[in-house]
C-alpha cells in the first residue's frame, strides 16, 4: 500500500450563490481519496461514520481502489455533518452548522495494511489525532503531509506544534500562515513555520493559486481562471489528494517532481469547484485530468525575447 489518508467522511448541506443542497457526502477524507485515486489504484482511507452513511458510497470509494478497512462504521451513531453558506464572491463562507457526532470522540484506527504506506497525508483533524496516526504507522511513512486550520491554532496550539514536529509537507492557507507564524510576509511566514517541523510548506492562496516552499527555492503555481466557480467544498482537500497522490505514484520526490504534483491538485481542484460536493470529480477522466493539467503549462509558460 503507497498512501494512507484520515480525514472527515461527512454529510454536508451546502448553500452558494447559485443553489443550495440537502445532505450531500462530503467530508475532507472523501475528496483527499477521491482526487488520489486518479494517480494510486491502491490506497487506505482511514476514518468513521454512522449507521446513517450510504454503504453505497463506501462501495464506491472500494471501486476506485480506496481499501476502507480503517473507515469504522458506528451503526447506532450519525455520521459528522456539517453545513455552509458561501457569500458572493465564494471566497468566503459561514459554518452554519456542525454537528460531531461520530467524529466527537474518534479514534482512528490504521489497519495492518496501511501501517507500512510510504505516503501519509493527514486531513484536518485534531492535532492530537493526527499525531496518534502517525504513532500507529510501523515504519515513519517516506512522506507525510498535513492540513490543518485556524480553529486548531486557536484551541490547540501546543498540541499542533507537537505534531508539525513529525510532518515533512504543511499544507495551509495564506490567512493561516500568517496565524501560525505572527508574520505578515509570506516569505518570512514560511521560514518561521518550516522551523517548527515541516521542510516543505504549501501556502494556498484561494482563486490565485499555491506558492511551494522547498528548500531555499518557491515555486509558484497559478490558478485556472474558470469561467465558472459553483461550490468551493472541498478544494483544499482535493488538492491536498492530488498532490500526495501524484507523489506516490511518482519515481522521485524532488523539487520538480513537487512543482508537477501542486499542478495536479490544482487541475482537480479546478474540477472539484465546478459542481456540488464530490459530483464532479466522480465524472471525469483520466484523459480530462491530463488535458487540465496541460491547460496549465499553456497558461503560464511564456519566453522572454531575445
Ligand atoms: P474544505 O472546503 O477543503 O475546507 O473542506 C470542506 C470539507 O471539510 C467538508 O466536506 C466538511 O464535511 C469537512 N469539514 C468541515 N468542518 C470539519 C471539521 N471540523 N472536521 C472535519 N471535517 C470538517
Amino acid at each position: 500500500m503507497k498512501l494512507a489518508a484520515v480525514g472527515s467522511v461527512a454529510f454536508d448541506a451546502i448553500e452558494t450563490p447559485f443553489g443550495k443542497t440537502d445532505k450531500i457526502v462530503g467530508g475532507a477524507g472523501t475528496y483527499i481519496s477521491l482526487a488520489s485515486s486518479f494517480f494510486v489504484n491502491h490506497q487506505s482511507l482511514i476514518s468513521v461514520v454512522g449507521g446513517d452513511f450510504p454503504k453505497p458510497f463506501l462501495e464506491l470509494l472500494k471501486s476506485r481502489g480506496i481499501d476502507i478497512s480503517g473507515v469504522q462504521v458506528k451503526e447506532n451513531e450519525k455520521t459528522f455533518f456539517w453545513s455552509g453558506k458561501y457569500h458572493t464572491d465564494l471566497n468566503s463562507r459561514d459554518t452554519l452548522i456542525t454537528e460531531l457526532n461520530v467524529l466527537g470522540d474518534f479514534e482512528p484506527m490504521v489497519p495492518d495494511v496501511a501501517q507500512q504506506a510510504e505516503f501519509l497525508m493527514l486531513g484536518n483533524l485534531s492535532p492530537a489525532v493526527q499525531l496518534s496516526v502517525i504513532k500507529q504507522m510501523a515504519n515513519r511513512p517516506k512522506l507525510i503531509a498535513m492540513d490543518t486550520m485556524n480553529f486548531w491554532m486557536d484551541i490547540a496550539l501546543e498540541d499542533l506544534k507537537e505534531t508539525l514536529k513529525h510532518i515533512d509537507v504543511l499544507i495551509i492557507n495564506d490567512e493561516e500562515a500568517r496565524q501560525l507564524s505572527g508574520i505578515y510576509s509570506l516569505r518570512k511566514a514560511a521560514d518561521v513555520i518550516r522551523a517548527l517541523g515541516p521542510k516543505i510548506l504549501i501556502i494556498k492562496k484561494g482563486e490565485h493559486g499555491a506558492l511551494l516552499f522547498h528548500e531555499k527555492n518557491v515555486f509558484y503555481a497559478p490558478a485556472l481562471p474558470l469561467e465558472e466557480v459553483f461550490d468551493p467544498t472541498g478544494a483544499g482537500d482535493t488538492f491536498a489528494g492530488g498532490f500526495m497522490g501524484y507523489l506516490a505514484a511518482a519515481p522521485k520526490l524532488d523539487f520538480d517532481t513537487m512543482k508537477r504534483a501542486i499542478i495536479a491538485g490544482s487541475a482537480l481542484a479546478s474540477f472539484c469547484v465546478e459542481k456540488f460536493g464530490t459530483e464532479r470529480l466522480l465524472e471525469i477522466t483520466a484523459q480530462d485530468l491530463n488535458e487540465r493539467m496541460q491547460a496549465f503549462v499553456t497558461l503560464s509558460t511564456f519566453q522572454l525575447e531575445a
